[in-house]
């Protein structure tokens, strides 16, 4: 399992889908969350969007593997999600923040992690706002989460530097693919 964390607005969800363009058996499983869903979402297909109720409800049931508490809003990652893929064969890859990224770290030591950060807080705060998809109270809550992201990046076993994306999305996609042939 690949787990991929780092600030919001850092290029996570771009980098993985560029190295599913070149690796189509790396699968992402899709997190259950309580937030609101953006333009261009569908539920399923980003995240399960779920009601705080419903979310509450896996928790009673243990189908997380983990789950936190992010900018206000529930993520969690769903066991079946994962297991789904592992049957099929395929790898697996996991988008998420930094404190489920610890809890599944103790969980699967065999995890592989990567740290994708931005050039520069400035151009953190650029993307953030270009991408347009969060109210600027959202935006600065993430941007306080950043900065207790950005001091963890040497727990991880890879730190990628996405400034120029073809060099970061090589980079991302080298490792993946030592990481999915040795296994
Ligand atoms: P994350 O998944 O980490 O929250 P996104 O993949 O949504 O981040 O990227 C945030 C924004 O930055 C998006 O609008 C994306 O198109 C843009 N972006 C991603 N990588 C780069 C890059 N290397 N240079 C410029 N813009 C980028
Ligand atoms: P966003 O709202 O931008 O889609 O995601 C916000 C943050 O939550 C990102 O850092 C993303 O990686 C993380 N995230 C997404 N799904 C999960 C999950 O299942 N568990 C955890 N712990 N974090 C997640």
């Amino acid at each position: 399992m690949i787990i991929v964390s780092g600030p919001s607005g850092a290029g996570k969800g771009t980098l993985i889908r560029r190295v599913q363009a070149v690796f189509p058996f790396v699968r992402t499983a899709t997190s259950a969350t309580t937030r609101p869903m953006r333009p261009g979402e569908q539920d399923g297909r980003e995240y399960h969007f779920l009601t705080d109720d419903e979310f509450l409800l896996h928790v009673g049931h243990g189908d997380f593997l983990e789950h936190v508490t992010y900018a206000g809003n529930r993520y969690g990652t769903l066991r079946e999600e994962v297991e789904r893929h592992i049957r099929d064969g395929d790898s697996v890859i996991l988008e998420i923040e930094l404190r489920g990224a610890r809890a599944l770290r103790d969980a699967l030591p065999d995890a592989v992690s990567i740290f994708v950060e931005p050039p520069s807080m400035d151009e953190l705060i650029r993307r953030l706002r270009a991408r347009d998809t969060e109210a600027e109270a959202d935006i600065q809550a993430r941007l306080a989460e950043s900065l207790v992201e950005l001091g963890a990046r040497q727990e991880f076993n890879y730190q990628i530097r996405n400034d120029d994306l073809d060099s970061a999305a090589a980079e991302m996609a080298r490792i993946v693919d030592a990481v999915t042939r040795s296994v």
